[in-house]
């Protein structure tokens, strides 16, 4: 291990635990042990579950929630530097973008504390039918109960924020399973949330073989819900098996771009070159496909490219990296073929910096090519020229995906138009689809998920209506 090297252990029942085996965590950029972590199976998940139940018969008041939430918040901001060093070590992430990383999670705990001071039930007008006259009813908003998240590797921090805090807002305790090639940034925000007096059992993390503790999270019962956010496959088949539970999915997407012949080509090419980009093109939301109609099409290619050529790539701990490494060599040697296999003209990229991809640009792939219609995840962006905005609309739609588009057009009319036509959960107008702010309701529709996040929405998913009635004295 490198004298750097964190080493962590994971929190069962408010007790930090060795289970006498161990995970080794290698950063992505040159495979250099970067922290260890304990590994769990099934029989710490049980335990886990156990502690969270047992938590949870002693509610926590709104208020401590929400303060717990708050000194959370303060723990990132303290230790900010630290958070973004470990993003960038176990996951590759330049250090700027994770960074940004940080502070957005202490965002989603900032919007999460006020989340729980608000949450509150609704009147129900019983006197709108006369069945209901002499009657006051109201529904009363109560956490699910425990819940099981799983997360993945490309925003260890934030991801994991996004389903720790709506579920501590909600009043729920949590049974986290990171991903194993990031559990470290996990383990840190459960240290966070240990210091900041989170009573033991409301938060456990294990780290281990993703089907055996997922096994136990579904086939118990006393889990009632399961947050996962990560691929779509292993999502659905969760979603199958867990037919009794609440099963909330955020999945992948392969985001278009549809640039109009009015639009402002030098903003749409800027964000397209940042945004397709960042992070090796490894967000489940990275511009991957861009319609650009034909009169603007030359204009917009000719500015991109050398944007992308500019972008530097490189150790993700340099200060002036945008583009690292992808997560492993399996991700490269996929995206590598899948380049390679494409029927378009790469433009720029293509090929290794070391091990590294080069941003990539590739010019009117071959719609049935899996750049155009799978998600790449790495650092590979298609340009198309279309005849229409309709069939730029057409083009982005088809894709089994749904979770943000985006358009670049002076036309409010276009935008309106685009905002209608493209079948995704987020539709942004001049700016890239990558877009996300923390409290803004995020998720897919098709294939992309099932539900939103952004701590008002999460909240909302993870408690459960119980109605009063009562008889009015007459
Ligand atoms: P992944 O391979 O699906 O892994 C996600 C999580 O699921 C990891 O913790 C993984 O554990 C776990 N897992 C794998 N197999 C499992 C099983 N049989 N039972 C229970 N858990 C299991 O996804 P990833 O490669 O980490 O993440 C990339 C994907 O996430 C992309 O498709 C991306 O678009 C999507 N994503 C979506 C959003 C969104 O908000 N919509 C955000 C970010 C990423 P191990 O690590 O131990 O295998």
């Amino acid at each position: 291990m490198a004298a750097t090297a964190t080493e962590k252990r994971l929190l069962v029942g408010g007790d930090w635990i060795e289970t006498g085996e161990w995970i080794e965590v290698r950063s992505p950029y040159d495979g250099e042990v970067v922290g260890r972590v304990p590994k769990a199976g099934a029989d710490e998940t049980r335990r886990a579950i156990d502690a969270a139940e047992e938590a949870m018969r002693t509610p926590l008041a709104a208020h401590k929630r929400a303060e717990i939430l708050v000194k959370i918040t303060a723990g990132i901001a303290r230790r900010h530097e630290e958070a973004a060093r470990l993003i960038c070590a176990e996951a590759g992430k330049p250090i700027k973008t994770a960074r940004v990383e940080a502070s957005r999670a202490m965002s989603t705990y900032t919007f999460s504390a006020v989340e729980a001071r608000k949450l509150g039930g609704e009147m129900v007008p019983m006197d709108a039918a006369q069945a209901g006259e002499g009657k006051l009813a109201f529904a009363l908003r109560l956490p699910i109960g425990v819940v099981g998240a799983i997360s993945p590797f490309n925003f260890p921090l934030n991801l994991v924020a996004h389903k720790l805090a709506p579920a501590f807002a909600a009043g729920c305790a949590v049974v986290l399973k990171p991903a194993s090639q990031t559990p470290l940034s996990a383990l840190f925000l459960a240290e966070l949330a240990d210091e900041a007096g989170l009573p033991p059992g409301w938060l456990n993390v294990l780290v281990g073989p993703a089907s055996e503790i997922g096994d136990v999270l579904v086939e118990d019962e006393r889990v009632r819900a399961l947050t996962f956010t990560g691929s779509g496959p292993v999502g659905w088949k969760l979603k199958e098996r867990a037919a009794k539970k609440r099963v909330n999915l955020e999945l992948g997407n392969a985001t278009p771009v549809v640039v109009a012949a009015d639009a402002d080509v030098e903003t749409a090419a800027q964000k397209v070159a940042a945004n397709a980009f960042s992070f090796a093109g490894q967000s489940c939301i990275s511009v991957q496909r861009v319609y650009v109609e034909r009169p603007a099409y030359e204009a917009f290619v000719e500015r991109l490219v050398p944007l992308v050529d500019a972008l530097v790539v490189g150790d993700p701990a340099d200060d002036d990296t945008d583009v690292g490494p992808v997560i492993d060599e399996d991700a490269r040697t996929r995206i590598v073929e899948w380049i390679n296999e494409s029927n378009g003209d790469v433009l720029t990229g293509g090929d290794l910096d070391g091990e590294l991809i080069r941003p990539t640009v590739i010019a009117n792939p071959g719609r049935a090519d899996k750049v155009s219609c799978e998600e790449v995840f790495g650092p590979v962006c298609t340009v198309t020229a279309v005849d229409s905005i309709d069939e730029a609309f057409e083009l982005a739609n088809a894709t089994r995906f749904g979770l943000q588009a985006g358009i670049f057009t002076s036309s409010l009319d276009t935008a309106l138009r685009a905002a209608q036509a493209l079948e995704f959960g987020g539709v942004t107008v001049n700016e890239a689809p990558t877009f996300r702010s923390d409290q803004m309701p995020y998720g897919g529709v098709k294939d992309s998920g099932n539900t939103r996040e952004g701590p008002h929405y999460a909240v909302h998913e993870l408690t459960e209506e119980r109605l009063v009635v009562v008889e009015l004295p007459s």
